[in-house]
């Protein structure tokens, strides 16, 4: 029987633009199995809720009563051991060409895994042919499986294959429904912090939130605050040494072009290189409005197309920092 796994759910899986067919899809799979889009196979990188929707499958078809099982490739080949060391791999196709639906992750595990491969293959030409419904979820597009025989490529490839991504506004809508549900504020601020600090990942983006949880929001926004103005410190006496100058010179408003200019370039290199926000990069100078950094960048984006010494000053300064700040 289906071991459900009720923390995974289609009604806790944020949707947006990234994922919203691979949903809608996986959806009719669960309410009408083997009929539209057999094999299913799901792909996308770490932590992009490829399990989560299998198991989301999983509840919602054993809710209805459908026979289901969920494994992954690795425990799948283990209990293919285990039944051919008793001397009973009939039982074994029996169990799961029984099923209504089989859930199968991680499929790039199956690289090199001969007799696993063989007893797929068998059992998935058995669900076929009676309209039983496979869902295959992979790191990768099957093309891109290795130590695969093309047979089995070809029947992973015979349905329809969809790949599972996360875009901006996805990951924004996820930061919200996580930090709700860690009970902490949905705050613009946090939610910045959260997004800025975290890659594509939805698992490293429920690490981030639960470490700030632990640690607490106050605080971590606060050293998140103190890093940034050492960070900023420093690309301001980078730029001010190579201008000549003294960094307490780029802080003041002064009206000398050449001040001014090391400021702006400042301001440039503190949004591309440490990828400040505007808000920030205006109060470190001084400025409560954050149209101040923003004028800066375009002027030094501005000039750097029209004037070509300028643009290699600047874009040597660029790689110079990078270098330095690794
Ligand atoms: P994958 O199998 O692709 O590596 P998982 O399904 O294990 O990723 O997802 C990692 C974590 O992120 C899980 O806790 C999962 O619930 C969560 N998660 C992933 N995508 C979403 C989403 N769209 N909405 C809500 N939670 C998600
Ligand atoms: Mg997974």
């Amino acid at each position: 029987a289906y071991h459900v796994v009720d923390k995974y759910t289609f009604d806790n899986y944020v949707v947006g633009p990234s994922n919203e067919l691979v949903y809608k899809v996986c959806l009719e799979v669960a309410q009408n199995p083997g009929t539209a889009f057999n094999p299913l196979f799901i792909y996308g990188g770490v932590g992009l809720g490829k399990t989560h929707l299998l198991h989301a499958i999983g509840n919602l078809a054993a809710s209805k009563g459908y026979k289901v099982a969920y494994t992954s490739a690795n425990d799948f080949s283990d209990e293919m051991v285990k039944f051919l060391k008793a001397d009973n791999i009939e039982a074994f196709r029996e169990k799961y060409t029984n099923l209504d639906i089989l859930l199968l992750d991680d499929i790039q595990f199956l690289a090199g895994k001969e007799r696993t491969q063989v007893e797929l293959f068998r059992i998935s030409e058995k669900m076929m042919a009676q309209d039983k419904q496979i869902v295959l979820v992979s790191d990768r597009h099957p093309k891109d499986l290795k130590d695969i025989p093309d047979r089995l490529i070809s029947r992973f490839e015979s349905g329809l294959v969809l790949q599972v991504g996360l875009d901006d506004k996805t990951k924004l809508s996820i930061i919200r429904q996580k930090l709700a549900l860690m009970g902490l504020p949905i705050d613009e601020k946090v939610v910045n912090y959260i997004f800025e600090n975290t890659g594509y990942n939805v698992r490293e983006i429920e690490g981030a939130i639960k470490t700030l949880k632990v640690v607490g929001v106050e605080k971590t926004l606060q050293s998140a605050k103190e890093k940034r103005n050492v960070d900023l410190d420093f690309v301001v006496s980078f730029v001010a040494k190579s201008f000549g100058l003294k960094p307490s010179e780029l802080l003041k408003d002064s009206r000398e072009k050449k001040i001014q200019n090391a400021r702006q370039v400042s301001m440039y290199l503190a949004k591309k290189v440490i990828n400040c926000s505007y808000v920030e990069i205006s109060r470190y100078f001084g400025k409560k409005d954050h149209t101040t950094a923003i004028y800066a960048v375009k002027k030094v984006e501005e000039r750097m197309r029209t004037d070509r010494k300028f643009n290699y000053m600047v874009s040597f300064l660029e790689k110079s920092l990078l270098e330095a700040i690794r």
